[in-house]
Protein backbone atom coordinates (compact mmCIF):
# COMPACT_ATOMS: atom_id res chain seq x y z
CA UNK A 1 0.00 0.00 0.00
CA UNK A 2 1.23 3.43 -0.75
CA UNK A 3 -0.85 6.38 0.80
CA UNK A 4 -0.39 10.25 0.46
CA UNK A 5 -2.22 12.84 2.17
CA UNK A 6 -2.73 15.90 0.98
CA UNK A 7 -2.91 18.70 3.71
CA UNK A 8 -0.94 18.72 6.84
CA UNK A 9 -3.72 19.86 8.84
CA UNK A 10 -6.09 18.80 11.56
CA UNK A 11 -7.42 16.26 9.49
CA UNK A 12 -4.51 14.88 7.40
CA UNK A 13 -1.96 15.14 10.78
CA UNK A 14 -4.27 12.68 12.49
CA UNK A 15 -5.31 10.48 9.80
CA UNK A 16 -1.36 10.34 9.76
CA UNK A 17 -0.96 9.47 13.55
CA UNK A 18 -3.77 6.86 13.11
CA UNK A 19 -1.49 5.13 10.11
CA UNK A 20 1.09 5.28 11.88
CA UNK A 21 -0.45 3.34 14.83
CA UNK A 22 -1.31 0.63 12.74
CA UNK A 23 2.25 0.23 11.41
CA UNK A 24 1.66 2.57 8.07
CA UNK A 25 3.67 5.19 6.55
CA UNK A 26 1.62 7.94 4.71
CA UNK A 27 3.84 10.52 2.39
CA UNK A 28 1.70 13.93 3.40
CA UNK A 29 2.62 16.64 1.21
CA UNK A 30 1.75 20.45 2.53
CA UNK A 31 1.45 23.25 0.26
CA UNK A 32 3.02 25.55 3.47
CA UNK A 33 5.98 26.08 4.72
CA UNK A 34 5.50 24.79 8.07
CA UNK A 35 2.51 23.25 9.57
CA UNK A 36 -0.02 26.05 10.62
CA UNK A 37 1.52 28.85 9.11
CA UNK A 38 -1.25 31.26 9.04
CA UNK A 39 -2.85 33.87 11.45
CA UNK A 40 -3.34 33.20 14.99
CA UNK A 41 -6.57 31.96 16.27
CA UNK A 42 -7.89 30.58 19.53
CA UNK A 43 -10.73 28.06 18.80
CA UNK A 44 -12.91 26.01 20.95
CA UNK A 45 -13.98 22.39 21.52
CA UNK A 46 -17.03 22.53 23.32
CA UNK A 47 -18.80 19.16 25.23
CA UNK A 48 -22.34 19.77 24.72
CA UNK A 49 -21.29 19.84 20.59
CA UNK A 50 -19.94 16.19 20.87
CA UNK A 51 -22.21 14.32 22.99
CA UNK A 52 -21.60 10.64 23.91
CA UNK A 53 -18.16 12.28 24.09
CA UNK A 54 -18.22 14.68 27.11
CA UNK A 55 -14.30 15.27 27.16
CA UNK A 56 -13.15 15.32 23.62
CA UNK A 57 -9.53 15.25 24.12
CA UNK A 58 -9.50 12.97 27.09
CA UNK A 59 -11.23 10.81 24.42
CA UNK A 60 -8.70 11.18 21.43
CA UNK A 61 -6.00 10.40 24.36
CA UNK A 62 -7.45 6.99 26.03
CA UNK A 63 -9.00 5.62 22.59
CA UNK A 64 -7.11 6.80 19.58
CA UNK A 65 -4.07 7.85 21.04
CA UNK A 66 -3.66 10.95 20.38
CA UNK A 67 -2.81 13.44 22.78
CA UNK A 68 -3.26 17.50 22.75
CA UNK A 69 -2.91 20.17 25.39
CA UNK A 70 -5.86 22.92 25.36
CA UNK A 71 -5.22 26.47 26.30
CA UNK A 72 -7.63 26.74 28.96
CA UNK A 73 -10.55 25.32 30.25
CA UNK A 74 -13.70 26.80 29.57
CA UNK A 75 -16.19 26.49 32.84
CA UNK A 76 -18.86 29.29 32.21
CA UNK A 77 -20.09 30.83 28.40
CA UNK A 78 -21.41 34.12 28.66
CA UNK A 79 -24.47 34.63 26.33
CA UNK A 80 -25.11 38.44 25.49
CA UNK A 81 -28.35 39.29 22.80
CA UNK A 82 -28.87 42.96 22.35
CA UNK A 83 -30.45 43.68 26.08
CA UNK A 84 -29.51 40.51 27.56
CA UNK A 85 -27.12 38.86 29.63
CA UNK A 86 -26.93 35.08 31.05
CA UNK A 87 -24.83 32.28 30.81
CA UNK A 88 -23.71 28.70 31.32
CA UNK A 89 -21.45 26.71 33.48
CA UNK A 90 -19.96 23.67 34.41
CA UNK A 91 -17.41 21.68 32.79
CA UNK A 92 -17.92 23.18 29.21
CA UNK A 93 -14.48 22.54 27.40
CA UNK A 94 -11.53 23.60 25.59
CA UNK A 95 -10.05 26.11 23.83
CA UNK A 96 -6.54 25.51 21.70
CA UNK A 97 -4.58 27.65 19.56
CA UNK A 98 -4.11 27.51 15.73
CA UNK A 99 -2.18 28.91 13.60
CA UNK A 100 1.55 30.16 14.31
CA UNK A 101 1.24 30.02 17.47
CA UNK A 102 3.35 27.17 19.10
CA UNK A 103 0.94 25.54 20.80
CA UNK A 104 -1.08 25.18 18.30
CA UNK A 105 -2.77 21.82 17.81
CA UNK A 106 -1.66 21.62 14.40
CA UNK A 107 1.85 21.96 15.49
CA UNK A 108 1.02 19.47 18.81
CA UNK A 109 0.29 16.72 16.09
CA UNK A 110 2.95 17.24 13.74
CA UNK A 111 4.97 16.61 16.62
CA UNK A 112 3.53 13.72 17.29
CA UNK A 113 4.58 11.91 13.95
CA UNK A 114 7.22 9.83 13.82
CA UNK A 115 6.84 10.48 9.99
CA UNK A 116 8.52 13.33 7.92
CA UNK A 117 6.18 16.05 6.25
CA UNK A 118 6.72 17.29 2.51
CA UNK A 119 6.38 21.03 2.85
CA UNK A 120 6.31 23.75 0.22
CA UNK A 121 4.26 21.17 -1.72
CA UNK A 122 1.51 22.68 -3.41
CA UNK A 123 0.14 19.56 -5.20
CA UNK A 124 -2.67 18.57 -7.13
CA UNK A 125 -4.39 15.04 -6.92
CA UNK A 126 -3.08 15.33 -10.64
CA UNK A 127 -0.01 15.25 -9.63
CA UNK A 128 0.26 12.11 -7.40
CA UNK A 129 -2.96 9.85 -7.83
CA UNK A 130 -0.99 7.35 -10.27
CA UNK A 131 1.73 6.99 -7.78
CA UNK A 132 -1.01 6.09 -4.53
CA UNK A 133 -2.87 3.58 -3.78
CA UNK A 134 -4.68 5.38 -1.84
CA UNK A 135 -5.19 9.55 -1.59
CA UNK A 136 -6.29 11.41 1.72
CA UNK A 137 -7.88 14.82 0.04
CA UNK A 138 -6.94 16.67 3.57
CA UNK A 139 -6.50 20.22 1.81
CA UNK A 140 -9.28 22.17 4.09
CA UNK A 141 -10.45 23.07 0.93
CA UNK A 142 -13.89 22.59 -0.83
CA UNK A 143 -13.11 23.81 -3.85
CA UNK A 144 -10.66 20.59 -4.23
CA UNK A 145 -13.53 18.28 -3.18
CA UNK A 146 -16.02 20.25 -5.92
CA UNK A 147 -13.29 18.77 -8.61
CA UNK A 148 -14.29 15.43 -7.86
CA UNK A 149 -18.42 15.29 -6.45
CA UNK A 150 -20.93 18.20 -5.49
CA UNK A 151 -20.14 19.95 -2.42
CA UNK A 152 -23.47 20.98 -1.17
CA UNK A 153 -23.30 24.17 -0.01
CA UNK A 154 -25.74 25.53 2.90
CA UNK A 155 -23.56 28.88 2.82
CA UNK A 156 -21.14 31.11 3.02
CA UNK A 157 -19.54 32.85 5.81
CA UNK A 158 -17.76 35.90 5.56
CA UNK A 159 -15.54 35.91 9.47
CA UNK A 160 -13.43 39.03 10.69
CA UNK A 161 -11.39 38.76 13.81
CA UNK A 162 -8.72 39.73 15.82
CA UNK A 163 -6.09 38.78 18.64
CA UNK A 164 -7.20 41.30 21.32
CA UNK A 165 -5.15 42.47 24.23
CA UNK A 166 -7.29 43.07 27.95
CA UNK A 167 -7.71 41.47 31.12
CA UNK A 168 -9.83 38.09 30.88
CA UNK A 169 -10.51 35.13 33.24
CA UNK A 170 -8.94 32.39 31.23
CA UNK A 171 -12.17 30.29 32.13
CA UNK A 172 -14.70 32.28 30.78
CA UNK A 173 -15.89 32.20 26.89
CA UNK A 174 -18.48 35.07 25.45
CA UNK A 175 -20.86 34.75 23.29
CA UNK A 176 -22.65 37.24 21.32
CA UNK A 177 -26.02 37.03 19.43
CA UNK A 178 -27.09 40.24 17.67
CA UNK A 179 -28.48 40.99 14.65
CA UNK A 180 -27.17 44.64 14.75
CA UNK A 181 -23.45 43.49 13.70
CA UNK A 182 -23.47 39.87 13.53
CA UNK A 183 -26.71 39.54 11.01
CA UNK A 184 -27.98 35.84 11.29
CA UNK A 185 -24.56 34.76 13.01
CA UNK A 186 -22.67 35.22 16.03
CA UNK A 187 -19.64 36.93 17.57
CA UNK A 188 -17.39 35.51 20.07
CA UNK A 189 -14.39 35.82 22.65
CA UNK A 190 -12.51 32.74 23.75
CA UNK A 191 -9.37 33.51 26.05
CA UNK A 192 -5.62 32.73 25.20
CA UNK A 193 -4.31 33.93 28.65
CA UNK A 194 -5.38 36.08 31.42
CA UNK A 195 -4.09 38.91 28.94
CA UNK A 196 -4.91 37.74 25.46
CA UNK A 197 -7.87 36.51 23.43
CA UNK A 198 -9.77 36.06 20.39
CA UNK A 199 -12.52 38.01 19.02
CA UNK A 200 -14.15 36.94 15.93
CA UNK A 201 -17.28 37.78 14.23
CA UNK A 202 -19.12 35.43 12.04
CA UNK A 203 -22.06 35.55 9.49
CA UNK A 204 -23.38 33.85 6.55
CA UNK A 205 -22.82 35.62 3.58
CA UNK A 206 -26.69 35.94 2.41
CA UNK A 207 -27.93 38.08 -0.25
CA UNK A 208 -29.35 40.39 2.16
CA UNK A 209 -26.16 40.61 4.16
CA UNK A 210 -23.75 41.42 1.32
CA UNK A 211 -25.12 45.11 1.26
CA UNK A 212 -23.96 45.57 4.96
CA UNK A 213 -20.49 47.36 5.41
CA UNK A 214 -18.39 44.83 7.09
CA UNK A 215 -16.16 47.03 8.85
CA UNK A 216 -18.85 49.11 9.90
CA UNK A 217 -20.57 45.61 11.67
CA UNK A 218 -16.98 45.16 12.98
CA UNK A 219 -16.77 48.58 14.78
CA UNK A 220 -20.26 48.12 16.47
CA UNK A 221 -19.02 44.40 17.36
CA UNK A 222 -15.99 45.63 18.69
CA UNK A 223 -17.85 48.52 20.71
CA UNK A 224 -20.09 46.14 21.90
CA UNK A 225 -17.33 43.53 23.33
CA UNK A 226 -15.65 46.51 25.00
CA UNK A 227 -18.92 47.53 26.74
CA UNK A 228 -20.10 44.55 27.59
CA UNK A 229 -16.65 43.24 29.53
CA UNK A 230 -16.13 46.87 30.33
CA UNK A 231 -12.46 47.65 28.90
CA UNK A 232 -10.93 48.94 26.01
CA UNK A 233 -9.30 46.48 24.47
CA UNK A 234 -6.33 47.17 22.07
CA UNK A 235 -6.01 45.28 18.75
CA UNK A 236 -3.05 43.52 18.54
CA UNK A 237 -3.35 42.00 14.98
CA UNK A 238 -6.19 41.68 12.59
CA UNK A 239 -7.56 39.04 9.74
CA UNK A 240 -10.71 38.44 7.55
CA UNK A 241 -11.89 35.81 5.36
CA UNK A 242 -14.44 35.70 2.75
CA UNK A 243 -16.36 32.83 1.43
CA UNK A 244 -15.68 30.10 3.90
CA UNK A 245 -18.17 27.57 2.65
CA UNK A 246 -19.77 25.72 5.14
CA UNK A 247 -21.42 22.17 3.95
CA UNK A 248 -21.48 18.66 3.11
CA UNK A 249 -20.65 16.42 0.49
CA UNK A 250 -22.29 13.45 -0.58
CA UNK A 251 -19.45 10.24 -0.56
CA UNK A 252 -16.95 10.37 1.71
CA UNK A 253 -14.97 7.87 -0.30
CA UNK A 254 -14.77 7.70 -4.05
CA UNK A 255 -12.63 4.44 -4.87
CA UNK A 256 -9.71 4.93 -2.95
CA UNK A 257 -9.48 8.54 -2.61
CA UNK A 258 -10.87 9.60 0.68
CA UNK A 259 -12.31 12.99 1.82
CA UNK A 260 -11.39 14.41 5.28
CA UNK A 261 -12.04 16.83 7.59
CA UNK A 262 -13.10 19.97 5.69
CA UNK A 263 -12.93 18.31 2.49
CA UNK A 264 -15.57 16.01 3.34
CA UNK A 265 -17.78 18.64 5.16
CA UNK A 266 -16.34 18.56 9.44
CA UNK A 267 -17.76 22.21 10.20
CA UNK A 268 -21.01 21.57 12.00
CA UNK A 269 -23.64 24.68 10.73
CA UNK A 270 -24.82 25.97 13.76
CA UNK A 271 -22.00 27.52 15.55
CA UNK A 272 -19.07 26.48 12.83
CA UNK A 273 -16.93 24.01 14.86
CA UNK A 274 -15.19 21.41 13.10
CA UNK A 275 -12.11 20.94 14.75
CA UNK A 276 -13.15 17.75 16.66
CA UNK A 277 -15.18 16.52 13.39
CA UNK A 278 -12.18 17.07 11.54
CA UNK A 279 -9.90 14.64 13.63
CA UNK A 280 -12.46 11.96 13.91
CA UNK A 281 -13.18 11.74 9.97
CA UNK A 282 -9.12 11.80 9.46
CA UNK A 283 -8.74 8.99 12.05
CA UNK A 284 -11.40 6.94 10.74
CA UNK A 285 -9.92 7.05 6.92
CA UNK A 286 -6.87 5.40 8.07
CA UNK A 287 -9.02 2.79 10.00
CA UNK A 288 -10.49 2.02 6.92
CA UNK A 289 -6.95 2.31 5.27
CA UNK A 290 -5.62 -0.18 7.22
CA UNK A 291 -8.60 -2.43 7.02
CA UNK A 292 -10.26 -2.19 10.46
CA UNK A 293 -13.52 0.02 9.97
CA UNK A 294 -15.39 1.15 6.70
CA UNK A 295 -15.35 5.24 6.48
CA UNK A 296 -18.66 5.43 5.19
CA UNK A 297 -20.45 3.36 8.50
CA UNK A 298 -18.05 5.42 10.45
CA UNK A 299 -18.61 9.24 9.68
CA UNK A 300 -22.77 8.40 9.59
CA UNK A 301 -23.05 9.76 12.96
CA UNK A 302 -21.08 12.85 12.14
CA UNK A 303 -23.23 13.29 9.17
CA UNK A 304 -26.41 13.29 11.15
CA UNK A 305 -24.93 16.09 13.79
CA UNK A 306 -24.20 17.82 10.13
CA UNK A 307 -27.67 17.87 9.69
CA UNK A 308 -29.25 18.26 13.17
CA UNK A 309 -26.59 20.90 13.26
CA UNK A 310 -27.96 22.81 10.25
CA UNK A 311 -31.38 22.29 11.58
CA UNK A 312 -30.69 24.64 14.02
CA UNK A 313 -29.06 27.02 12.36
CA UNK A 314 -31.95 27.74 10.01
CA UNK A 315 -34.08 27.96 13.39
CA UNK A 316 -32.12 30.49 14.64
CA UNK A 317 -31.21 32.05 11.26
CA UNK A 318 -35.47 33.37 11.64
CA UNK A 319 -34.97 35.28 15.17
CA UNK A 320 -35.41 38.71 15.06
CA UNK A 321 -33.04 40.51 18.12
CA UNK A 322 -36.09 40.35 20.36
CA UNK A 323 -36.72 36.55 20.33
CA UNK A 324 -33.04 36.40 21.30
CA UNK A 325 -33.16 38.30 23.96
CA UNK A 326 -36.16 36.05 24.71
CA UNK A 327 -34.19 33.34 24.64
CA UNK A 328 -30.72 34.65 26.68
CA UNK A 329 -33.22 35.84 29.19
CA UNK A 330 -34.60 31.67 29.10
CA UNK A 331 -31.05 30.50 30.26
CA UNK A 332 -31.47 31.96 33.12
CA UNK A 333 -33.35 29.50 34.07
CA UNK A 334 -32.27 26.59 35.87
CA UNK A 335 -34.19 23.66 34.46
CA UNK A 336 -32.99 25.23 30.49
CA UNK A 337 -29.29 25.16 31.79
CA UNK A 338 -29.24 21.79 32.41
CA UNK A 339 -30.52 21.16 29.57
CA UNK A 340 -28.75 22.67 27.21
CA UNK A 341 -25.50 21.18 29.54
CA UNK A 342 -26.57 17.82 30.54
CA UNK A 343 -24.22 15.41 29.61
CA UNK A 344 -26.74 12.65 29.72
CA UNK A 345 -28.37 13.61 26.45
CA UNK A 346 -27.41 15.73 23.40
CA UNK A 347 -29.16 18.59 24.03
CA UNK A 348 -28.26 19.56 20.39
CA UNK A 349 -29.71 16.62 18.73
CA UNK A 350 -33.13 16.52 20.57
CA UNK A 351 -33.86 20.44 19.91
CA UNK A 352 -33.21 20.07 15.78
CA UNK A 353 -35.51 16.40 16.15
CA UNK A 354 -38.14 18.25 17.93
CA UNK A 355 -38.01 21.09 15.06
CA UNK A 356 -37.15 18.54 12.44
CA UNK A 357 -38.11 15.06 13.10
CA UNK A 358 -36.38 13.77 9.88
CA UNK A 359 -32.83 14.66 8.50
CA UNK A 360 -33.13 17.48 6.05
CA UNK A 361 -31.20 17.61 2.77
CA UNK A 362 -30.19 20.72 3.02
C1 LIG B 1 -11.88 31.71 11.70
C2 LIG B 1 -12.24 30.29 12.01
C3 LIG B 1 -12.58 29.95 13.31
C4 LIG B 1 -12.90 28.63 13.62
N1 LIG B 1 -13.20 28.33 14.91
C5 LIG B 1 -13.45 27.05 15.27
C6 LIG B 1 -13.69 26.72 16.63
O1 LIG B 1 -13.70 27.58 17.52
N2 LIG B 1 -13.91 25.41 16.93
C7 LIG B 1 -13.90 24.43 15.97
O2 LIG B 1 -14.09 23.24 16.33
N3 LIG B 1 -13.68 24.72 14.67
C8 LIG B 1 -13.45 26.00 14.29
N4 LIG B 1 -13.18 26.31 12.99
C9 LIG B 1 -13.19 25.21 12.00
C10 LIG B 1 -11.90 24.37 12.04
O3 LIG B 1 -10.78 25.24 12.08
C11 LIG B 1 -11.82 23.47 10.79
O4 LIG B 1 -12.98 22.68 10.72
C12 LIG B 1 -10.61 22.55 10.77
O5 LIG B 1 -9.40 23.25 10.92
C13 LIG B 1 -10.57 21.81 9.43
O6 LIG B 1 -9.48 20.91 9.44
P1 LIG B 1 -8.91 20.37 8.06
O7 LIG B 1 -7.92 19.33 8.37
O8 LIG B 1 -10.00 20.06 7.11
O9 LIG B 1 -8.17 21.66 7.42
P2 LIG B 1 -6.93 22.49 7.99
O10 LIG B 1 -6.69 22.22 9.41
O11 LIG B 1 -7.17 23.89 7.52
O12 LIG B 1 -5.69 21.89 7.17
C14 LIG B 1 -5.58 21.92 5.77
C15 LIG B 1 -4.10 21.91 5.41
O13 LIG B 1 -3.95 21.58 4.03
C16 LIG B 1 -2.97 22.44 3.45
N5 LIG B 1 -3.21 22.47 1.99
C17 LIG B 1 -4.19 23.15 1.34
N6 LIG B 1 -4.14 22.88 0.01
C18 LIG B 1 -3.10 22.01 -0.18
C19 LIG B 1 -2.55 21.36 -1.32
N7 LIG B 1 -3.05 21.52 -2.54
N8 LIG B 1 -1.48 20.54 -1.14
C20 LIG B 1 -0.95 20.35 0.10
N9 LIG B 1 -1.44 20.95 1.22
C21 LIG B 1 -2.51 21.75 1.08
C22 LIG B 1 -3.19 23.75 4.17
O14 LIG B 1 -2.05 24.59 4.07
C23 LIG B 1 -3.44 23.27 5.61
O15 LIG B 1 -2.25 23.12 6.34
C24 LIG B 1 -12.89 27.62 12.61
C25 LIG B 1 -12.56 27.96 11.29
C26 LIG B 1 -12.23 29.29 10.99
C27 LIG B 1 -11.87 29.65 9.58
Amino acid sequence: MKIAIMGAGLSGLSCALTLEKYGYQADIFERRAMVGDRFVIAEAMFSIFHTPYDDAVKYLAETHEIYLKPTTNIQKVHIYSENEHSFIDGHLGFTNMRGKHPEAYEKQLANQLKGEIQFNKNISYKDIYKEYTHVVLATGDVLDTEKFQPYDVAFKASFKGAVIEGDFNQTEAHTFFNNNFAPKGMAYVLPHSDREASLVLVYPQYHENETLDKNELWKKCFAECCRRLDQDFKVLSEYSIKDYRIGKIQTPRIGNTFFVGNCWGAITPVFGFGQFESMLTGIYAAHDIVGIGNYENLVQPLSTSYHDSLTLRRTLERFDNKTLDLLTKSMRNELVDSFVTSKRFNAMKLLSRIIHPYPRKS
